[in-house]
Formats: C-alpha cells, sequence, structure tokens
C-alpha cells in the first residue's frame, strides 16, 4: 500500500507539472485533495489495517497529501507568471506615443471683447467702475430723465424683482452712481451685464453685456466724444477704420447720436456682416443731458460730459462672424477652443 501512496505522488507531480491552464490545475486540486478525492479514498480503505499499520500509512499518506499541497502552490505560480508575461507581451506600452490630451478652455469671446476695450480705455486714462445688477427703478429709469410712463421705458422690457427694484436693463445706471458719488473730472468705463425680459433668438436673449462710458469735465463737448470713438475705433478694429456718426435719440444725452464703423470683417466694399452697407452701427452716445447732470448735484452750466454705451455680444458676433447669440450662453467648449490665443 506504500507503493500506491508512491504511485498517486509520482502521478500527480508528473500532471502538475505538465499543467498549463487554470481549469485543469483545479480539476487536479479536486483529484487529489478533495472530500472525494484519491488520498480521502486511500484513507478509507486503512479501516480494516492493524492499528501500527494503519498510524504508519496515515503518517505517509499526510506527507503525501503535504507535497501534493506544495506541488500545487508551485504549478499555480508557474501559471501565473505565465499569465503576466503573455499580458507584457500582447500589451507592449509605446512610451513614445502622443499622450491623450485633455479639453481645455480658452477665454469667452465675450471676455476677449471686454478686456480689449477695458484696456483700450484705460490706455486713454479711464477707470473701470462696477455697479450692482439688481438696481434701483430711480437709478435705472427716473434719474437718466426717463420718467415713468417715458416711452422709452418700453425698449427697456423689464424684469422687477420688488416695487422700485429691478435688474438693470443697462449699465447706465451705473453713471448716476458714479456722479453721484465723485465730482468731475469723471472717466468712466462700465462692464456689466444686464437683463431684459426679451425672447431668446438668434440676436436676442434677455441677458446680455454692455459697455458704458462717461465722461464729465469741463468744457467736454461733442469734438472730444468724436475723437475718443475715432481712436477707440482704430484701436478696436484697425488703424484704417473710419467711424460714422448719425442722429439719434436717448432720453440721457442731448444730442444723441448712432455711432457706426466701417465693416471690420469686409473693409468697405460689403459682406453678410454689414448686410452690404460697409458700415456696421455698434453704439449709441451723445453729451449727457443736463438734467441728467443736475440730477446728481453737478452744475450744467460749469460742466459737461458725454457717454456711450454698447453691446459686447454685438461686438463679438461682428469681429468673430458668430451668427446666433446663444452660441455665448451654451458652455460649448468647443465655441472656446476656437478662441484659443
Ligand atoms: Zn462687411
Amino acid at each position: 500500500m506504500k507503493d500506491t501512496l508512491q504511485k498517486i505522488l509520482e502521478e500527480a507531480r508528473q500532471s502538475l507539472q505538465a499543467v498549463t491552464d487554470e481549469k485543469t490545475l483545479e480539476e487536479l486540486r479536486v483529484k487529489y485533495l478533495g472530500k472525494k478525492g484519491v488520498i480521502k479514498e486511500f484513507l478509507g480503505q486503512l479501516g480494516s489495517l492493524e492499528i501500527e499499520m494503519r498510524k504508519e500509512l496515515g503518517r505517509i499518506a499526510n506527507e503525501v497529501k503535504d507535497e501534493v499541497e506544495r506541488l500545487l502552490e508551485e504549478a499555480e505560480n508557474r501559471l501565473k507568471s505565465l499569465k503576466r508575461e503573455a499580458k507584457l507581451k500582447e500589451g507592449v506600452v509605446d512610451i513614445s506615443l502622443p499622450v491623450k490630451s485633455f479639453p481645455v478652455g480658452y477665454p469667452h469671446p465675450l471676455t476677449l471683447v471686454t478686456q480689449k476695450m477695458v484696456s483700450i480705455f484705460q490706455s486713454m486714462g479711464y477707470t473701470v467702475v462696477e455697479g450692482p445688477e439688481l438696481e434701483k427703478e430711480e437709478y435705472n429709469f427716473d434719474m437718466l430723465n426717463i420718467p415713468k410712463h417715458h416711452p422709452a421705458r418700453d425698449d427697456h422690457d423689464s424684469f422687477y424683482v420688488i416695487e422700485g427694484w429691478l435688474m438693470r436693463t443697462h449699465t447706465s445706471p451705473v453713471q448716476i452712481r458714479t456722479m453721484l458719488a465723485k465730482k468731475p473730472p469723471i472717466a468712466v468705463i462700465v462692464p456689466g451685464r444686464c437683463y431684459r425680459r426679451d425672447a431668446v433668438d438668434a440676436t436676442h436673449s434677455h441677458t446680455f453685456h454692455q459697455m458704458e462710458g462717461l465722461v464729465v469735465g469741463e468744457n467736454i463737448s461733442f469734438a472730444d466724444l468724436k475723437g475718443t470713438l475715432l481712436l477707440w475705433a482704430k484701436l478696436m478694429f484697425g488703424e484704417n477704420t473710419q467711424i460714422r456718426l448719425r442722429p439719434d435719440y436717448f432720453p440721457f444725452t442731448e444730442p444723441s447720436a448712432e455711432l457706426a464703423v466701417t465693416c471690420p470683417v469686409c473693409h468697405g466694399p460689403g459682406c453678410p456682416v454689414c448686410k452690404h452697407t460697409g458700415w456696421v452701427e455698434l453704439m449709441g452716445c451723445g453729451m449727457v443731458e443736463p438734467t441728467v447732470l443736475k440730477n446728481c448735484g453737478i452744475d450744467p452750466s460749469k460742466y459737461s460730459g458725454f457717454a456711450f454705451g454698447l453691446g459686447i455680444e454685438r461686438v463679438a458676433m461682428t469681429v468673430y462672424g458668430v451668427k446666433d447669440i446663444r452660441h455665448f450662453y451654451e458652455n460649448d467648449i468647443r465655441l472656446l477652443e476656437q478662441f484659443r490665443a
């Protein structure tokens, strides 16, 4: 019976050394060490033997069992390392390959236009000021010479929050805040977000951005306004840019004008951006209405001033050829990727 054990061990050694896959290995484990395995079966046959013999064979059977366990472990480790090697061979890492790039944002076109405008006016000595987006009706309308029932309010379909307070419809109330807080000379620009109850379409949004300018001092004339805006247009759109001023109406300026620049895209001959006119209307401007100065405690017989305001979206759409204002608000990183510096 000792021979039988030797035979079992020898057979197990040969099978386990030859094993090449995990399935066979598991089968061998069951075959030799399982509850109904070869060794258990052998031990079951010892019952009829003498006690001494039974002890002796039991000891040897345990040694065989230990050895088979060791061989199983060895085979298992061998299979693991074979598997690892095979994996390395099939999935060779080429470290010279380019790395996958992550999506990266760039400054928003509205930010780019704002920054350029700010830097141009700062170079002329203007200071940037900001005001609250939730504004007093008094500053947004009344003190700007737009009393209740004034027809100009119809153009400013407003979001009222509570009686007397609304989301500002333009950046102009910051003119009032500035003049109430500071005496002339004043030269400020006001970039900021504004709100109107407009239905959203390709050219309108309920939320948009404006930039306002205000200059107040002694002997400020319409010629100063014209010179300032011509210089701005040249710095903004190029040296050959010209401006055109046409009479317009705003309650808070008198006289008022609408400013157009020679088309920044076609520079004159006409294109879809300028509707084939060669000109793009960008800005409202004028001399500060004396009533507005008076409302802010500034003596209009001593001081005069000019103001201007434009839509940042309008400039960005013109300069970058964006045809739908909604692109600016959709947070699509593909849009921003086109504005990498
Ligand atoms: Zn054009």
